[in-house]
C-alpha cells in the first residue's frame, strides 16, 4: 500500500478506475489482445471488418494533400458542424445552431466532456444496466456516484417505476444510451416520454448517447429523446462517425443541445484535446450528406450480418436475446452447460477459436451476478466471417 499522502497514493484518478493499481485494461482492449494472440475470430471488441464508403476515404485524402492538416477551430470544422445541422434536420426535423453543436474526439470525449462539464462532486448520475463502461469511469472522475436500473435478459426493456425509484435529491442527470450498447434494445417513444418526464418532475440533464442512431433493424426509427416534447433543453445528444461510416479509428464524434450547456462542455473539452482530426471533419461532413439510400443500405446490410450470427447462435444451442439495432447481440450461454460467461470468455478461443465480451463487464458488482451467464457478441463482420464463427460455436455444445 502507498503511503498516505504520497504521490504514488495521490495517482488518484488511476486508482478510481482500479484500485489495485497499475493499467486497468478496458474489456475490449483485453479481449481483441486476446483474438490477436490466439487467432481467434474477434467478435469481442465492435468493429468492422470492411471500410465505409469510398468518398469518405476519398475526401479525408484529399482533404490531407490540400494541406487541411493544422489545428482545425475548437467547436469544429464549419463544414461539420453545417453537416450536423443539417442532419438533424434531415432525420429528426430538429433545428439547431451552430452554438448548439460541437466537435469532439469521437464520442468517447463527448462522454467525458458532458459528464466532467456538468457534474458536481456528490451528485448522482442514473444510468440504465449493462451500461457502456466509459460511464461508469467518467462518472467516477467527476466524484459523482453512478445508480444503475438494470435491465433484465432478454428483452432489457426499461422500466420506469425503477427509474422512478432510483431517483433521490442527489440525482444530477440521467444518461441513456438508445440504441443500447450491448444488447441492441430500442427505446420506444412511450419509454422515452416516460424517460423525460421524469427527468422534467425532478428537473434532471439527459445526456443521450446515440452513435448506433443509423444501424436499427426491420424498418424501426430511431427517435432522439431531444425531439421528445419538453427534453432539448435538458437534453446533450451524443454521435459518432466511427459506427455510421465504419472509421472507429478516426474518433470524430459531435453533440449537440441548449448553447449554454454545449458552451460549458466546450469549456471542458477544449482542455481534454483541444481539437482533433483536422483532414477527417470534412470527410465526416461528405459522410453525413449521403443520401438517403446510403444510410438504408448500412442498416440492411447490418440487419443480414445479425441474421446469420444470430441463426449460427440459435442452432449452436445459446438462448439469443433480440436485438433490433447497433452492431452486438447478447447470448446466454446457460443452455450449453457453461452458466459463468466471464469464465468461458477466456476459454472460448482456445475451445472454439472465437471471442466474445462477457455482459457482466457493462454491470456493476451488485447487478453483475443476474448476468453472469451472458455473452456479447458483434456481428459487424462480413458475412464469411460471421458464418465460419456460427459454425466454430456449434462445437461448444457439451
Ligand atoms: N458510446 C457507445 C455506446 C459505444 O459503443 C462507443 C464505442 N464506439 C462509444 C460511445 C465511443 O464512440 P467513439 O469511438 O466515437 O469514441
Ligand atoms: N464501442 C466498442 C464496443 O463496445 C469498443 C470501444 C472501445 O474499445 N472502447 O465494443
Amino acid at each position: 500500500m502507498p503511503v498516505p499522502g504520497s504521490w504514488q497514493e495521490t495517482a488518484r484518478a488511476a486508482r478510481l478506475l482500479n484500485p489495485d493499481g497499475g493499467i486497468a485494461t478496458t474489456i475490449f482492449t483485453e479481449m481483441s489482445a486476446l483474438a490477436t494472440r490466439t487467432g481467434a475470430i474477434n467478435l469481442g471488441q465492435g468493429f468492422p471488418d470492411q471500410d465505409g464508403p469510398q468518398i469518405v476515404l476519398d475526401t479525408a485524402k484529399k482533404a490531407i494533400d490540400a494541406g487541411v492538416n493544422q489545428y482545425p477551430p475548437g467547436r469544429g470544422t464549419p463544414e461539420l458542424l453545417d453537416a450536423v445541422i443539417d442532419h438533424q434536420k434531415r432525420f429528426y426535423n430538429l433545428a439547431l445552431d451552430t452554438d448548439n453543436v460541437l466537435v469532439t474526439a469521437g464520442a468517447t470525449e463527448a462522454i467525458a466532456a458532458t459528464l466532467l462539464a456538468l457534474l458536481s462532486p456528490g451528485d448522482e448520475v442514473i444510468t440504465f444496466e449493462p451500461y457502456y463502461d466509459e460511464y461508469a469511469a467518467v462518472i467516477a472522475l467527476a466524484h459523482a456516484t453512478q445508480v444503475t436500473v438494470p435491465l433484465s435478459y432478454p428483452a432489457f426493456t426499461p422500466d420506469v417505476q425503477s427509474l422512478q425509484a432510483a431517483v433521490t435529491p442527489r440525482t444530477r442527470a440521467i444518461v441513456i444510451n438508445n440504441p443500447l450498447n450491448p444488447t441492441g434494445t430500442v427505446f420506444d417513444a412511450r419509454v422515452l416520454q416516460q424517460i423525460v418526464d421524469v427527468a422534467v418532475t425532478h428537473d434532471l440533464l439527459i445526456v443521450s448517447d446515440e452513435v448506433y442512431e443509423h444501424l436499427v433493424f426491420e424498418g424501426l426509427r430511431h427517435i432522439p429523446i431531444s425531439t421528445l416534447p419538453g427534453a432539448f433543453e435538458r437534453t446533450i445528444t451524443i454521435s459518432s462517425a466511427a459506427k455510421t461510416f465504419s472509421v472507429t479509428g478516426w474518433k470524430i464524434g459531435w453533440l449537440s443541445g441548449p448553447a449554454e450547456l454545449v458552451s460549458a462542455i466546450l469549456t471542458v473539452k477544449q482542455y481534454l484535446t483541444f481539437v482533433n482530426g483536422a483532414p477527417f471533419q470534412p470527410a465526416v461532413a461528405a459522410g453525413l450528406r449521403l443520401d438517403d439510400a446510403f444510410y438504408t443500405s448500412i442498416a440492411a446490410a447490418l440487419q443480414r450480418k445479425r441474421d446469420i450470427l444470430v441463426e449460427g447462435l440459435e442452432a449452436a444451442g445459446f438462448g439469443v436475446a433480440p436485438s433490433a439495432a447497433s452492431y452486438f447481440v447478447v447470448a446466454d450461454t446457460a443452455p450449453l452447460g457453461y452458466p459463468d460467461a466471464e469464465l468461458l470468455s477466456r476459454e472460448l478461443p482456445e475451445l472454439v477459436g472465437v471471442v466474445g465480451v462477457p455482459v457482466s463487464a457493462f454491470a456493476s458488482e451488485k447487478t453483475a451476478q443476474s448476468y453472469r451467464s451472458l455473452l456479447r457478441f458483434a456481428f459487424c463482420k462480413r458475412e464469411s466471417v460471421l458464418a465460419e464463427a456460427a459454425t466454430r460455436l456449434t462445437k461448444l455444445r457439451r
